[in-house]
């Protein structure tokens, strides 16, 4: 039985809740961002923002000379979290098999639901409904039997859009596509793609069997086989992720915040380290913490992108860390990162100019380095010192966060 995948995806989700919540915005170009003398970067624009040129990435001076009436608003994270939770919320509602991309995107795996909730079309409308009732926010939704074209169906005819792809239809829907909107068709695959005469997604899959897998190896065989549309990745929900975490167990309860404090930064550094040693990125930051009395609690919170930044998981984790604590006397502490992707596969830090992000990456792989050579704690920050101080009784739990 062929699988029912939908791919939710709001639109324009930043500028949307911002002319949502001032209708001086509505009908005018709106983007959402950093200003572009400070090198801002465009997070997010509006529909007719769009029309003048302007996309997300974009630096803010070169969006501001396109278009001279362009509105910029500052991004309010929390706002965009709030209609997040909302959303997600309603997702889960229809099907316990949810994968939050973003934000504002995530794959819902729906097969064998059809009883319950009516063929794909109808249910994509009342995803559609729920959402713009709670959120006043409109989503465009894919629907096919595998993710990748439900995807590229979400995409197909934003904004507000609904487009079923039936596994009949799957070959004639991907045909005409360019290669570079298969999965894993990077800007290198897909120069060597053009060179050897390849340009839609149906030249692809007209291949002679072999020729791809000569020149791409293994990756060959799985271009071949998703330009036919065959892909069984499934949807992976958030909680049987796999996960980054450190966590250590006291000899005496400790009840010092700035103690406390160091050893989150330093369980943050250590994760941090073995992210970039593994090439992947997390997108959800977690918090655990078991007090004198054995009550044991998490919390986590959703990033805007993933990171492996040892500071941005501590900053997170301390806000945690400062909600939940109460100061009660801990036992245990510990920090986490799941939601993996490969490195850089959403590197664009939206709030930020990209080259900040890269310099910091550099210094941090430097750090990583001297810490190969001679031995971790060779390469300090001032903070993490305390930790010394502290027993650690605990065994670093390598991959699992419970
Ligand atoms: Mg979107």
């Amino acid at each position: 039985m062929p699988r029912v995948i939908a791919h939710v995806d709001m639109d324009a989700f930043y500028a949307s809740i911002e002319i949502r919540d001032n209708p001086k915005l509505v009908g005018r170009p709106v983007v959402v961002g950093g200003p572009g003398n400070q090198r801002g970067v465009v997070a997010a624009a509006s529909y007719e923002a769009r029309k003048y040129g302007i996309r997300s990435a974009m630096p803010m001076w070169r969006a501001e000379r396109l278009c001279k009436q362009l509105v910029r608003v500052d991004g309010n994270m929390a706002k965009y979290t709030h209609a997040s939770r909302q959303v997600m919320a309603i997702l889960r509602s229809f099907s316990p098999l949810v994968e939050p991309l973003s934000l504002d995107e995530a794959f819902l795996d729906l097969t064998g639901s059809e009883l319950a909730l009516g063929e794909p079309r109808a249910v994509g409308l009342r995803i559609k409904d729920e959402i713009r009732a709670a959120t006043q926010l409109t989503a465009s939704v894919g629907i096919a039997p595998v993710k990748f074209v439900a995807k590229i169906a979400s995409d197909f005819q934003k904004p507000d859009g609904l487009v079923i792809v039936e596994e009949h239809e799957l070959e004639s829907f991907l045909r005409p596509l360019p290669i570079a909107r298969l999965w894993g068709v990077g800007p290198k695959t897909e120069e060597a793609l053009q060179t050897l005469g390849f340009r839609t997604v149906g030249d692809l899959a007209d291949a002679e069997p072999g020729r791809l897998e000569r020149h791409f190896g293994e990756n060959g065989r799985h271009l071949a086989a998703l330009a036919r549309g065959r892909d069984e990745r499934d949807v992976v929900p958030s909680w049987d992720a796999k996960s980054y975490s450190h966590e250590q167990t006291f000899a005496r309860d400790l009840t010092d915040r700035e103690q406390l404090e160091s050893v989150l930064l330093d369980q943050a550094v250590r994760v941090a380290r073995r992210l970039r040693k593994d090439g992947v990125e997390g997108r959800v930051v977690q918090l655990k913490l078991r007090f004198a009395d054995f009550h044991t609690i998490s919390r986590q919170v959703t990033l805007p992108h993933a990171t492996a930044d040892a500071d941005l998981i501590f900053e997170q984790v301390r806000a945690l860390f400062r909600e939940a604590w109460e100061e009660r006397a801990i036992r245990l502490i510990g920090v986490g990162v799941t939601h993996m992707q490969a490195e850089g596969s959403d590197n664009l830090d939206l709030f930020r100019p990209p080259e900040v992000d890269s310099r910091k990456r550099k210094l941090a792989d430097v750090i990583d380095q001297i810490e190969d050579r001679f031995g971790r704690g060779k390469v300090t920050r001032a903070k993490t010192l305390k930790v010394d101080e502290i027993e650690d009784t605990g065994t670093p739990n390598d991959r699992s966060f419970d």
